[in-house]
């Protein structure tokens, strides 16, 4: 049987404010912010507010607002990192790679022949993820 979700998940402490993140992106139901381990720079984590540990038990009205935006921010990252593609990538329980059990898709600029990080790899500069929020925010017209 699937966990429960944990309202004290990271994700939904960034959600309340509670931890900062590099915001790029908020209306009532998304909110988008930089990953702090990138597996390629510019990598956005795209989230929606309502509850659910992943897309398995994810209330199906979650998904249009959820891809709405995970198509503006796939836009807005290709456009600032002036990338040559954006892979987006979503992982459901332990054995797929999720990590932190609150839905979210993982947008990522893509540039020719160079391969993605690890996941989960090495934590970011923070002046680095400041900057590429800056460009993303900027192409987004937040
Ligand atoms: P998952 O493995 O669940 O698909 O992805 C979780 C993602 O969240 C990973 O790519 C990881 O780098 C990122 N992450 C983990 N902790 C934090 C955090 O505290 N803040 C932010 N912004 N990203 C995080």
């Amino acid at each position: 049987m699937t966990a429960a979700y944990d309202t004290d998940n990271i994700f939904a402490k960034i959600l309340r404010g509670e931890i900062p993140s590099h915001r790029v992106y908020e209306d009532d139901a998304v909110v988008a912010f930089m990953d702090v381990m990138p597996q390629g720079p510019g990598h956005t984590l795209v989230v929606p507010k309502a509850p659910s540990r992943n897309l398995l038990d994810a209330n199906p009205s979650t998904f249009g607002p959820l891809f709405t935006v995970v198509q503006k921010v796939a836009l807005a990252v290709k456009k600032a990192l002036n990338a040559d593609g954006v892979t987006v990538l979503q992982f459901n329980e332990p054995a797929s790679g999720q990590t932190v059990y609150h839905l979210h898709v993982h947008v990522i600029p893509r540039f020719d022949g160079i391969p993605l990080k690890p996941h989960t790899g090495a934590m970011e500069k923070p002046e680095v993820l400041t900057e590429n929020a800056g460009k993303i925010r900027a192409a987004l017209g937040s």
